[in-house]
């Protein structure tokens, strides 16, 4: 059954964007915006937490699990940091979102995260981790990077996202 809605996935290094993003595009397209992060906490999809990356070690297989039925049907925006680990056909568009570093460090310095982890994130994005991880995972032509730097990119991508799910279709 092909899908009668789009799905995009939004992946790229923590703090550049990507929640904010997704919200404005459900709300301007009538996408589903699915948090990955909040759906591993809110059903307990992990085994529990990492003390080197300071972050829960999230349960793959069963994320993928809880999102198949959803995805099946289309019409869903997904908010995720890596991208790796999702069926290929899941994604009708891939975009991966990058901020200069030195803003990144700043945003990040907002969150109560360790000095370690800001470094780690901000090193990640320096070496185009998420990028190098789209480009190996999808199809060339469905991955976008965009830059998410300044309040400005942020309404170009909410504006480009939201005109592509106009003009796309199913394919038969
Ligand atoms: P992520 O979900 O990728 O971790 P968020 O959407 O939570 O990132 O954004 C982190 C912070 O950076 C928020 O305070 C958000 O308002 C701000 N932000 C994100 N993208 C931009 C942008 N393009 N321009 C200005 N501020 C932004
Ligand atoms: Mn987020």
């Amino acid at each position: 059954m092909p899908r009668s809605a789009p799905n995009i996935l939004v992946c790229g290094t923590p703090g550049t964007g990507k929640t904010t993003l997704c919200q404005q595009v459900a709300e301007a397209t009538g996408l589903k915006h699915i948090n990955i992060g909040d759906l591993v906490k809110a059903q307990s999809l992990h085994s529990g937490w990492d003390d080197e990356f300071e972050c829960l070690v999230i349960d793959e297989d069963k994320v993928c699990d809880a999102l198949e039925d959803m995805m099946g049907e289309g019409g869903c925006i997904v908010d995720y940091h890596g991208c790796d680990f999702f069926p290929e056909r899941w994604f009708d568009l891939v975009v991966v979102l990058q901020t200069d570093n030195s803003v990144l460090w700043e945003r990040l310095e907002k969150r109560a995260y360790s000095q370690k982890k800001i470094q780690e994130n901000v090193q990640c994005e320096i070496m185009h981790v998420i990028v190098e991880e789209a480009t190996d995972s999808y199809r060339e032509e469905i991955v976008h990077v965009l830059q998410s730097t300044t309040p400005e990119d942020m309404e170009r991508n909410v504006e480009q996202l939201a005109a592509w799910c106009r003009t796309w279709r199913p394919s038969s």
